[in-house]
């Protein structure tokens, strides 16, 4: 890409979005397009339509969408479905149509099978059943780079698509009910340390693994894919190192200072025992993420520290 480049970034509020301008800015493109979702409502086609035929943007970063963590993909299962088929249905045919250049789509490590082979490589897709809780955001996630692959294929575009793992940084979501685990736990640790509460309580049995990688990484890892990286097949992006929810616990437990007592409940549900990234796609194109989890954790945890009164 072009410094002088018209990119337009979907999605620029959100943890992912944001992370993307931050990127692009800090190496100097400066023509940067953003709407916010009560600008631009991308769930609606001839809206869509409209921007793209005005602003007519050279390249586009497909970060918007409607995201939460394992209780919110479980209760709000329709709106999770139908918003993110429009989003990408909408945006992904706008851009074929005003000869967008080059899309990248942000898809999720959940569009993997529940019991995918460990690491999921790129080719465990749709070889077995989903995890029940997303399956409405996992499969909008698979028709969305389905839609890149096969517009590659019918209408040699330049759109492809990227899987990362469970991500976490500034500009995270910190509600309790709707979060991931990682921002929950954080402001969970946090809150009972206010408090001087004496336990803190981890949903489930703390035993699946997850895999966590920093923002920021990822943004470097998607400017990496715009430049480098032109399949119609999808690449996954992650760290290629898993941890169990209760390690995670402890590790940002030790950051914040909590003193008191772990508590499991484990009425919650677990999700999927594990989810592990196979990166060596992406590493043997020359990419790897840099940011360690205590470090990354460090620095959310200081973020939220300064923003704790302007939380979305
Ligand atoms: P998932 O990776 O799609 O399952 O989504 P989450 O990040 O929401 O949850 C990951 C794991 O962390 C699950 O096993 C949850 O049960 C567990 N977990 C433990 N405490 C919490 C919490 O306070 N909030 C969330 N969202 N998950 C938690």
């Amino acid at each position: 890409m072009d410094t002088q480049a018209k990119i337009f970034v979907a999605g620029h509020n959100g943890l992912v979005g944001s992370a993307i301008v931050r990127a692009l800015q800090s190496r100097g493109y400066i023509n940067l397009v953003t709407r916010s979702s009560k600008e631009l409502d991308l769930r609606n086609q001839a809206a869509v339509e409209d921007f793209f035929a005005t602003e007519q943007p050279d390249y586009v970063f497909l970060a918007a969408a409607k995201v939460g963590g394992i209780q919110a993909n479980n209760v709000y299962r329709g709106e999770f479905l139908y918003d993110n088929l429009m989003i990408e249905a909408n945006v992904i045919h706008s851009a074929y149509r005003h000869q967008v250049q080059k899309l990248l789509f942000l898809g999720s490590s959940c569009i993997y099978p529940k019991l995918a082979p460990q690491p999921m490589r790129e080719d465990a897709l749709l070889s077995g059943f989903l995890e029940p809780t997303n399956e409405p955001y996992a499969i909008a996630k698979i028709a969305g780079l389905k839609l890149c692959e096969n517009y590659c294929r019918q209408y040699g575009v330049n759109f492809i698509s990227a899987m990362p793992t469970n991500l976490y940084g500034i500009n995270d979501n910190f509600d309790l009910a709707n979060s991931h685990v990682l921002p929950a736990l954080m402001r969970k640790f946090h809150d009972a340390t206010v408090t001087d509460a004496p336990t803190v309580t981890v949903w489930g049995t703390g035993e699946p693994l997850r895999e966590f990688l920093y923002v920021d990484d990822l943004a470097d890892a998607l400017l990496f894919l715009m430049d480098n990286y032109d399949r119609p097949e999808f690449i996954n992006v992650g760290t290629g190192e898993e941890i169990s929810i209760k390690e995670l616990a402890l590790t940002i437990q030790a950051v914040v200072g909590f003193e008191g007592e772990l508590v499991f409940d484990t009425s919650k549900p677990d999700g999927t025992p594990r989810k592990l990234m196979d990166v060596s796609r992406l590493k043997e194109l020359g990419w790897q993420a840099n940011t360690d989890l205590k470090t990354g954790i460090e620095q959310t945890y200081a973020w939220y520290l300064e923003n704790l009164d302007t939380f979305r």
